[in-house]
């Protein structure tokens, strides 16, 4: 299949578990893409647009420079992330401005300078990176469930005001998924990541957690012509356990 033939991406997180699974899909059907990370050298991809989300200046001119490098602008992947732990009195304000950054404002900033881009091109897709504990939170995670559900409701809003301008902005709200991100977690607390991916597994009803590209179709689907009419959806891509 060949859906994205002739379309222009922006992905961020491309080095990440996740990152890299869209990016292979998005370019095996088609597409030239810019990949964002803060180390993209080991990234095959069209152009390769380095540097760190909490740069505000780089953040902002992300869609410019994929729309320059690439020669136009269709659709755009909010997949880069952080996740910190603990409830909120044990939360450091370096957690807080980290998360915020990479999780809230970021985003914010990207959809802000990409939308005219794709609006006066006649229009495009935008595809973020939520979680199911966006949707309904869970514990421990104070500060990382509050970005995702700040990047959630920007979505949803998103879709509503920039749908007559046919620019589709969605989200995916992944569970548990088989990525570094997940497995340095298990790690620095001590337990074998192989063996508690294995044990997390038999807690979904579909018997294992997502692997990256069980993520990356659906948000190839939300960016491809498929999702015409999805404006502002929030998918939930879980195995059946709806919460963490
Ligand atoms: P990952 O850690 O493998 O990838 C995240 C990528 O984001 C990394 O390559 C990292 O370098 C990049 N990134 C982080 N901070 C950055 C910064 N300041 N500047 C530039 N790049 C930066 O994690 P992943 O699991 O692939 O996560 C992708 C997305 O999926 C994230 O938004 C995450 O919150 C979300 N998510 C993951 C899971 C999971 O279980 N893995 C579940 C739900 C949602």
């Amino acid at each position: 299949m060949q859906r994205f033939r002739g379309k222009a991406a922006l992905v961020t997180g491309a080095a990440g578990g996740i990152g890299a699974a869209i990016v292979r899909r998005l370019r095996s059907e088609g597409a030239v893409v810019a990949v964002a990370d803060r180390d993209v050298s080991g990234v095959e991809a069209e152009a390769r647009l380095p540097g760190d989300l909490l740069d505000a200046s780089y953040a902002d001119g992300l869609p410019q420079a994929a729309f320059g490098a690439l020669g136009a602008l269709d659709i755009v992947v909010n997949n880069a992330g952080v996740i910190t732990r603990g409830a909120v009195t044990a939360t450091t304000d370096a957690d807080w401005a980290l998360s915020l950054g990479v999780n809230v404002e970021a985003p914010f900033r990207i959809c802000r300078a990409a939308i005219p881009i794709m609006a006066g091109r006649g229009g495009g897709a935008i595809v973020n990176v939520a979680s199911c504990w966006g949707v309904r939170p869970g514990p421990n995670h104070a500060v990382y469930c509050m970005t995702k559900a700040a990047v959630a409701s920007l979505t949803q809003c998103m879709g509503m005001d920039h749908a007559h301008q046919n620019v589709r902005v969605n989200a995916v709200c992944p569970n548990e998924v088989n990525t570094p991100m997940l497995r340095t977690g298990f790690a620095r607390r001590g337990f074998d990541p192989d063996t508690a991916v294995a044990e997390l597994g038999r807690t979904v009803p579909l018997g294992r957690i997502a692997e990256p590209e069980d993520i990356a179709d659906v948000v190839v689907f939300l960016a491809s012509d498929a999702a015409r009419y999805m404006c502002g959806s929030l998918v939930e891509v879980n195995g059946g356990k709806p919460v963490g």
